[in-house]
């Protein structure tokens, strides 16, 4: 069992903050970690936000000191050295650039946080742009998941579903948009994330859904697994009952990755 999806951003990078986490992956049965730390956090990714509002507020951490200390911690525990970045169509060559640049992860995640307009539809339910038209506000979001793996920047597609956080009413064409989602997914070199960090959202579900991997299981997908968790307490927290779900679905296959390599694993 791994967890790929991770946040050490609310404490230091140290050793006896990590620690926390890490007791509760192995309390969880987690045999392999991935830090994931937002791309937003660090100064050199900049370039990459600086059209964003935050930007001034997030983008002041150092990425050396963030791999120095993963590099560090692999030598003591089975971790992997990720990045979560955001996929913004407009940034797409500065995403490139950065990944070629600091060529040091072991995988990449590709999310989408922000839409049209600088619209970060995770932050604030109360955000007056969430009473714009859902099915307009869906089909922006799923554009940019579809854009997003077929920019082939990301080696894990993280939580595909995760405009729905705020529990709000899906649109009817739905089972479309997951029929769409599962096709493209599989006919990329991307693996899918089954991310349970859902179930501590309004929404209460993981994502995908149930029914959205029930759609992608007919479609030969690898997947990881990930808590997203930011704080000790979530680290791991509910992947063995995902796994035990992706398997009765008829899932077969985990990634594992090493500099970017992945390494398919029998899901068993
Ligand atoms: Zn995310
Ligand atoms: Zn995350």
């Amino acid at each position: 069992m791994i967890d790929y999806h991770m946040h050490l951003e609310k404490g230091p990078f140290s050793t006896e903050w990590w620690e926390k986490f890490y007791q509760r992956e192995v309390e969880n049965g987690i045999e392999e970690c991935g830090i994931s730390e937002h791309a937003h956090r660090f100064r050199e990714a900049r370039g990459i936000y600086d059209h964003l509002p935050y930007t001034e507020k997030w983008c002041d951490s150092s990425l050396e000191e963030y791999v120095d200390f993963v590099t560090q911690l692999k030598k003591d525990y089975p971790v992997k050295l990720g990045i979560e970045m955001d996929y913004l169509p407009e940034k797409e060559s500065e995403i490139k650039d950065f990944l070629m640049r600091y060529d040091v992860f072991d995988y990449v995640l590709g999310s989408v946080h922000w839409l049209q307009s600088g619209f970060g539809f995770d932050i604030d339910p109360n955000d007056p742009r969430w009473s714009n038209d859902l099915e307009e506000i869906f089909f922006d979001y799923f554009d940019r998941v579809k854009r997003a793996i077929h920019s082939g920047l990301f080696d894990i597609i993280a939580h595909i579903d995760l405009i729905k956080l705020w529990g709000v009413p899906l649109p009817a064409h739905i089972d479309d948009i997951y029929m769409d989602m599962g096709r493209i997914i599989s006919a990329s070199s991307a693996a899918l994330e089954i991310n349970t960090s859902g179930l501590r959202r309004p929404v209460k579900e993981i994502y995908p859904s149930p029914r959205f991997l029930k759609t992608i299981s007919q479609f030969d997908v690898p997947i990881t697994f990930g808590s997203d968790a930011h704080l000790p307490e979530d680290a791991g927290r509910f992947i063995r009952d995902a796994c035990t779900l992706a398997k009765e679905l008829g899932f077969k296959t985990i990634l594992t990755f090493n500099k970017r390599k992945p390494a398919p694993v029998l899901l068993t």
